[in-house]
């Protein structure tokens, strides 16, 4: 069977004949109790993709891409006597900033050049000086270079300070190693069309039940207010309008993703793919741009190849049925990069290395 377009965009992913087959079903009301079922369901799901968050988390689940979640998440759990210290080094963690800033948050911003690190001994000083900060926010996989964050490291300054974690893992659930007591996580925001595989159209926000029963809302925003989606959703229901096939998809996408042996197996998978390329890719001359140890499994960034701007590679990878990702900002001119989430098989990948051949002449 021929193949579809491979997306190698860090989201929305190629998705599976299976979780696209779901589209073919009957349409459903948001206000019927089959719906309700649904929604219990992916809840339930999506707190056991790890089992450190199947007891003690609940999934909340909005309408709205990646960002919804993050800022809902920012929005509600950041209280107004609060101060929330924000770690960057992309374009990803210096978003969270602009929410902090938009939302009227008391806050404080770290930030490393996009690709370095986390500047951990900087956010140290803060959080020994400032006894003021109440949450810690960062981006687990820095998807502007594909820099898996420490977050070992950081976890441990949250649990020696006694911080909240709100996490942005919108593209690491389900494919990277989270340690929810061990990193001290509060709540993270992620969404289904990335390492899960799902469609784009619905996010979710995995906040610890204490938090969400004790504390009252922070946010001020209607439509954002965690806390709203999560007192409805306790009988799956929501205050707004659902994306109903997007949630039979993922319903769909979330028990293919148990039939293959969880995130673990996933994650193994995208590394095994992610190092070929980032190998095969030096070989031909198209280096990486961070060191190999610094990627996460699933997203690589490399620099363009001699005599290439991004558009002609771009446009050569297009025409051969790849979509790959451009740099963002300052290294628009400098990088490209390329996700391997989704369904990308084997003989996907012997073709993309067949088609930078082609293009670097190295074939
Ligand atoms: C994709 C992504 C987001 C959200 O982006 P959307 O376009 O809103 O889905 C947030 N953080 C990270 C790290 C991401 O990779």
């Amino acid at each position: 069977m021929s193949r579809p377009t491979i997306l190698l965009n860090p989201g929305p992913v190629t998705i599976t004949d299976r979780v696209r087959n779901t589209f073919l079903q009957e349409d459903l009301c948001h206000r019927e109790p089959d719906f309700a079922e649904l929604i219990l369901d992916i809840k339930k799901r999506l707190a056991r993709v790890y089992e450190d968050s199947a007891e003690g988390y609940q999934a909340v689940l909005m309408t709205g891409s990646g960002t919804c979640a993050v800022e809902a998440m920012i929005s509600s759990l950041v209280p107004k006597d609060g101060k929330l210290l924000v770690i960057a080094n992309g374009v990803y963690g210096e978003r969270i900033a602009e929410m902090a800033e938009v939302h009227g948050k008391n806050f404080v911003l770290v930030k490393a050049p996009w690709p370095e690190a986390m500047p951990l001994e900087e956010a140290e000083r803060h959080l020994q000086n400032d006894p003021e900060i109440s949450h810690v926010t960062a981006v687990h996989n820095e998807t502007t270079t594909g820099r898996l964050n420490d977050m070992d490291a950081l976890g441990e300054l949250c649990v020696k300070y006694e911080k909240k974690l709100l996490l942005d893992a919108v593209s690491s659930f389900a494919g990277e190693r989270i340690e929810f007591k061990k990193w001290n996580i509060t709540a993270l925001a992620s969404t289904a069309n990335k390492c899960i595989h799902g469609v784009p159209g619905l996010c979710f926000v995995l906040a610890d039940e204490r938090e969400m029963e004790k504390s009252h809302s922070a946010a001020d925003s209607l439509y954002l207010d965690l806390f709203s989606y999560y007192e409805k959703q306790k009988t799956g229901f929501s205050p707004f309008t659902q994306a109903t096939h997007v949630a039979v998809a993922l319903q769909e996408a979330l028990l293919e993703l148990e039939d293959s042996g969880g995130w673990q197996m996933r994650m193994e998978r995208y590394r095994s793919i992610s190092v070929k390329l980032r190998d095969e890719l030096d070989k031909m001359g198209i280096p990486r741009f961070l060191q190999e140890n610094e990627y996460s499994s699933m997203l690589s960034s490399f620099h363009l190849p001699e005599g290439y701007s991004y558009e002609q590679l771009h446009d050569k990878l297009r025409e051969a049925g790849f979509v790959i990702y451009a740099g963002q900002g300052g290294l628009f001119h400098q990088i490209f990069r390329i996700a391997n989430m989704g369904d990308i098989r084997d003989e996907d990948v012997e073709r993309l290395l067949r088609t930078f051949r082609q293009i670097t002449g190295a074939a």
